[in-house]
């Protein structure tokens, strides 16, 4: 059997951490299996190196953030070859470039396009543990890029599904996927199965669990997941297509307070607005996701947005750049004090009221929505940011998990 094990760094943060990850692939190597290991940096280390590039300059070139940025992952890795040798296996680490993990070059958020297999496979034949940095890649020009924060996860999804792995098993400091994060959310409880569009919607709508590429690209090789911890020997979720049938309605809360609302007030009510307001801000690379268009009145409509808090001024710069031509309006608002909660879960689509019921436990608890947005699988409201914790235990009580 060939198992892709990956580690986060809070399962790598320290000699100990370091000698237990160890220990655990040494036990599946014993078994006879191939193991190839992905880990993320130590501890909170891109952090730390993010905050020492912004010490030197806080405008900083991508392309040098991504080459420091790729350090962490290359000093996990070589530190957890080390532990393997202590304890008389044979091992070998190797970066993105050894690998050879081929991205585009979008420095800091680079899409993986090929893995090379030789070099891992010829090492695996050898009888060694081959372990793997994630979260990097390089690209056509043979510089260092990196896939995003949080993208250790999309490396080790990508490996299984390149070398046929027979086992993806995603390691973290949790038990496995929960029906909202425990630490907000009192009762919350691990889920054994969850199927890739539930996962994805989750992961894409706040839960911290999963970098939402990794589920992506599972979901399309049909690469099997199982989250557990490194810490125990808990079971886990697993993450695949189809799960059994007597399945919760909702399978899960969601909240994310990287949002930024902006409302475009008083443009003039013809053809064609949105599309102009929207197409500027595509030029400006500012992803949109809720949108919101006010019933007409004098001639006038308003329409409202929402960005991640980061793009929040270049939207705002955006649409004052073109107030005086093409995109006539009375007023550009911004508010950054709103958060998004989502609830999941495949079985709103054949059960009706799910969305009523999500109203009346906010409702209850007086939060009031300002924005709406849905899937076939989720309902998505947008609130002030101070009530997101009581909505999410409001929510999450209701559906009574
Ligand atoms: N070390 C990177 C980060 O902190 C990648 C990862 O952990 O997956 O975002
Ligand atoms: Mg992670």
């Amino acid at each position: 059997m060939l198992i892709v094990k990956k580690f986060g760094g809070t399962s790598v943060a320290d000699k100990e951490r370091i000698f237990n990850v160890a220990n655990r692939c040494i036990e599946d190597y014993k078994k006879g299996h191939d193991v190839v290991v992905v880990l993320s940096a130590m501890g909170k280390q891109t952090d730390v190196l993010l905050d020492m590039a912004n010490d030197i300059n806080p405008n900083a070139p991508k392309r040098e953030l991504d080459m420091l940025l790729t350090t962490g992952e290359q000093t996990s890795v070589a530190l957890m070859a080390m532990a393997m040798h202590s304890l008389g296996v044979p091992s070998i680490s190797l970066n993105a470039f050894q690998v050879a993990m081929h991205t585009t070059s979008v420095a800091g958020n680079a899409k993986l396009i090929k893995i090379d297999k030789e070099r891992i496979r010829h090492e695996l034949e050898q009888r060694k543990i081959v372990i793997v940095t994630g979260f990097q890649g390089i690209s056509k020009y043979d510089d260092y890029t990196t896939l995003g924060r949080g993208g250790s996860d999309t490396t080790a999804v990508a490996l299984a599904a390149t070398l046929h792995a027979d086992a993806c098993e995603i390691y973290t400091d949790v038990d496995g996927v929960y029906t909202a994060d425990p630490r907000i959310v009192e009762g919350a409880k691990k889920l054994d199965q969850i199927t890739y569009d539930e996962m994805l919607e989750l992961a894409s709508f706040g839960a911290g669990v999963l970098h939402n590429r990794s589920v992506e690209m599972a979901k399309k090789y049909g690469v099997q997941l199982v989250v557990r911890s490194s810490l125990n020997t808990t079971e886990g979720t697993i993450v695949k297509e189809e799960v059994k049938m007597e399945k919760m309605l909702i399978s899960g809360v969601a909240s994310d307070k990287n949002v930024a609302r902006i409302a475009v007030v008083g443009l003039e009510d013809q053809p064609g607005v949105a599309f102009k307001l929207f197409r500027h801000l595509a030029n400006h690379n500012v992803n949109v996701d809720m949108i919101l268009q006010s019933i007409g009145r004098d001639n006038t409509k308003d329409i409202s947005f929402t960005v991640t808090e980061d793009m929040a001024d270049v939207a705002v710069e955006t649409v004052e750049r073109h107030r005086s031509g093409s995109l006539k309006c009375q007023d550009v608002k911004v508010n950054k004090n709103v958060s998004k909660v989502s609830i999941v879960g495949a079985g709103m689509q054949t059960n009706p009221g799910v969305a009523a019921q999500m109203f009346e436990a906010l409702y209850d608890a007086n939060v009031n929505i300002q924005q709406i947005s849905t899937s076939e699988i989720r309902v998505t409201v947008l609130i002030d940011e101070e009530d997101t914790n009581k909505a999410m235990n409001a929510v999450h009580k209701e559906f009574d998990f």
